[in-house]
């Protein structure tokens, strides 16, 4: 049988040190091909670049593992892959494993889940996976595992959907991790500041962002799964159509008068 084609990529950049664990998991059930961004485009959501050429040098892991960097972001990567660099289309993709968890509506600025999306157009099915831990001291070896877990049951289901699966996973010794919950998205505060500086030049400048403060725990959501130290799979698709609303929103009143149409046989 031949081997299964696995993407891997990121949107952390190719320093981040969950590739080489990662990659290294992921090798036990095909045949990975790591291309990353070169720098870290964390909340890039799912930009792409139209109006420039794109690199993609070839790199290693330090365990010598190839690897490719781009100069474009982490859907460039997924597009690049999928439209021919790689030989063979991947049968996966696996984006992250992302420092810090994409919970809630985290999912609409993270470059880690846009990956996935991008990999869900192109009809692959596709993993973003996220650790709920910041910094350079994390293990990844549970997260690696779930994703290598995941990976042998989208093969052996062969498991093709209109979704991605977003997987947080706590930063936790695995005799600490009760299950995996299958949730789905919750609500994140984030107690976002703008705060005003001023340059040595006198130009003021911004910083705009904060933390996740408090959280809607609600059942059944991926932040209640994660607060009780569960693995979270939710899966997501990509219609954000709100369907309830079609048919209320139908009955506005638009204030647009149909124009008079001229039937050709008068
Ligand atoms: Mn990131």
């Amino acid at each position: 049988m031949t081997r299964r084609q696995i993407l891997v990529t990121n949107d952390d950049g190719i320093d981040a040190d969950a590739l080489l664990p990662l990659s290294a998991a992921l090798s036990a059930v095909g045949d990975v091909h790591v291309i990353v961004p070169e720098r870290n485009w964390s909340g890039a959501s799912h930009s792409i670049t139209l109006f420039r050429p794109l690199r993609c040098r070839p790199t290693e892991l330090r365990n010598g593992h190839a690897a490719y960097m781009t100069d474009g972001s982490p859907t460039d990567c997924v597009r690049l892959a999928v439209l021919g660099f790689l030989k063979q289309k991947p049968d996966l993709i696996v984006s992250g494993i992302n420092r810090g968890m994409n919970l809630g509506d985290d999912i609409t600025y993270s470059g880690t889940v846009a990956a996935a999306m991008e990999g869900l157009l192109s009809n692959i099915p596709s993993i973003a996976i996220s650790i709920g831990a910041f910094g350079g001291d994390i293990d990844y070896s549970v997260a690696a595992s779930f994703a290598t877990l995941l990976a042998r049951n989208v093969f052996e289901r062969g498991f093709m959907s209109d979704a991605l699966l977003n997987v947080n996973v706590p930063s936790l010794p695995r005799e600490k991790i009760p299950g995996v919950a299958v949730t789905r998205l919750g609500k994140r505060n984030y107690q976002d500041r703008l705060i005003e500086r001023l340059d040595p030049y006198g130009n003021p400048y911004y910083w705009v962002g904060g933390p996740a403060l408090s959280e809607q725990a609600d059942e059944g959501t991926d932040v209640e799964a994660v607060r009780k130290g569960m693995i979270s799979v939710t899966p997501i698709r990509l219609d954000l159509t709100d369907h309830a609303l079609i048919e209320s929103l139908a009955a506005w009143d638009w204030g647009w008068t149909a124009p008079v149409t001229v039937s050709a046989e008068g």
